[in-house]
């Protein structure tokens, strides 16, 4: 018994739009305990649509479909589906009634290929759509298959997915065991390097852990099956606490957590405070510092010192390091952090100077070489060089470098 995702539309072949649709329902698929192991896209063609209900029928138990649902002449997902399992359309009156009743709501007169939305297999059940006009339908096209069809809007299909579609689903008997998991994040480590020290940990079964990489940071998805998030949680915990002891200091944090907010949760839990001083990050670091809401009780503020001048304007940073070492320097950043620390009065001072790109690197000096400064409450200021790669764009240089100098404080 297994589920397929089929999601309809020609403008996601396209890459006009994002399938959130596909990543809405296999999450409520994993906490509803189904097993998932295929999703497929189509576009709006009858005889590619027909083709993929074939396969799908043929290796899962539960087919649900998003999109073309829709009035038009390229809204053919019902069409496909009565017509491969060779069942006529019928019309529903109370389909008509309904879509009557909701454009009379808003002073509108339906129109004629509206009444096309009203036609279901004969035998299915129809799906109310109390946010849109197309309603879906659950259908038993033969014993031990369900189809299921929704709206493609996302907004639509959420609803009918939590009004509608659990409860029946439950009422076939899922959702008593669900899938559970944690994912746990780290930086200043490679996925390499972590998967090999957590190596014998990937082995296990119950529960199962995973690694994924993505820009600047590794993860560890740690997931169970279980009847319920307490028992999940038992069993995902004991791993969990194996993983933080074998990290150190390289795990940051879970789920929804990101550096910004466990920086902020520890210096608001110290009662501390943090300025900036960016240069080539332009002010990345102080918006990630205020993507996090309440951050002013502990982020004061930043100068964005873009230009030399600003730095020794503003920050004070001494004009001849600035001409012996250079900008992007050991000595400019200390100054940098330890002068926007004094200037803005902040427990702490935080600064970062580098080369971004594409341009402005040299043999010394390549791309991707940023020094992040950090200006401690004692008086002391500290620098740290980061080499962060030619092959890396602007924008990935910019980013990192900024959650640097977080993980750094
Ligand atoms: P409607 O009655 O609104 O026409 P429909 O069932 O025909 O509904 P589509 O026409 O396929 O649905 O899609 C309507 C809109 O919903 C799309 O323009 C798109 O913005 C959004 N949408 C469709 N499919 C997806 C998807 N898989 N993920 C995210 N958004 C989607
Ligand atoms: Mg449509």
């Amino acid at each position: 018994m297994s589920a397929e995702i089929i999601c309809v539309g020609t403008e996601l072949l396209l890459g006009d739009i994002l399938n959130t649709n596909a990543q809405f329902l296999a999450q409520q698929l994993a906490s509803l305990g189904i097993p998932h192991y295929y999703q497929s896209t189509v576009g709006d063609n009858l005889e590619r649509l027909q083709q993929v209900i074939e396969i799908a029928s043929k290796r899962a138990s539960i087919l649900i479909f998003t999109g073309g649902l829709g009035p038009t002449p390229d809204d053919l997902t019902t069409e496909a589906i009565a017509n491969f399992f060779n069942t006529p359309l019928v019309e529903r009156p109370e389909i008509i009634a309904d879509i009557a009743q909701k454009f009379a709501s808003i002073g509108r007169k339906m129109t004629p290929n509206n009444r096309k939305q009203a036609l279901l297999p004969e035998g299915a059940e129809v799906l109310p759509n109390p946010s849109g006009t197309a309603p879906g339908m659950i259908w038993q096209p033969r014993p031990g298959l369900t189809i299921l069809t929704f709206p493609g809007v996302p907004s639509e299909l959420k609803r009918m997915w939590q009004e509608t579609a659990v409860p029946f689903l439950k009422s076939q008997g899922w959702g008593k065991e669900i899938i559970y998991s944690r994912m746990m994040r780290f930086r200043g480590i490679g996925e390499s390097a972590l998967a090999e020290k957590v190596a014998p940990l990937l082995d296990l079964t119950n529960p199962t852990v995973a690694p994924y990489a993505s820009l600047g940071e590794v993860r560890l998805r740690v997931s169970t099956k279980a009847s319920s998030q307490a028992d999940a949680i038992a069993s995902i915990e004991p791993v969990a606490q194996q993983i933080r002891d074998i990290a150190g200091l390289d795990y940051y944090g879970s789920d929804d957590d990101t550096l910004a907010s466990v920086v902020g949760r520890l210096l608001r839990e110290v009662g501390e405070t943090v300025s900036v001083a960016e240069s080539c990050t332009g002010g990345g670091l102080g918006a990630m510092l205020t993507t996090v809401a309440g951050s002013s009780d502990y982020f004061v503020g930043g100068v964005i010192a873009y230009d030399n001048r600003v730095k020794i304007s503003l920050l004070g940073v001494n004009r001849e390091d600035l001409e012996q070492f250079g900008a992007v320097s050991h000595p400019v950043a200390k100054q940098m952090a330890a002068g926007v620390q004094k200037q803005l009065g902040t427990n702490w001072g935080l600064s970062i100077t580098g080369i971004a790109g594409p341009g402005g690197g040299t043999q010394t000096k390549p791309v991707g070489l940023v020094y992040i400064g950090i200006a401690a409450p004692d008086g002391t200021a500290q620098s740290v060089e980061y080499r962060l790669g030619a092959m890396r764009d602007r924008e990935s240089v910019r980013s990192i470098a900024a959650a640097n100098a977080l993980d750094l404080l």
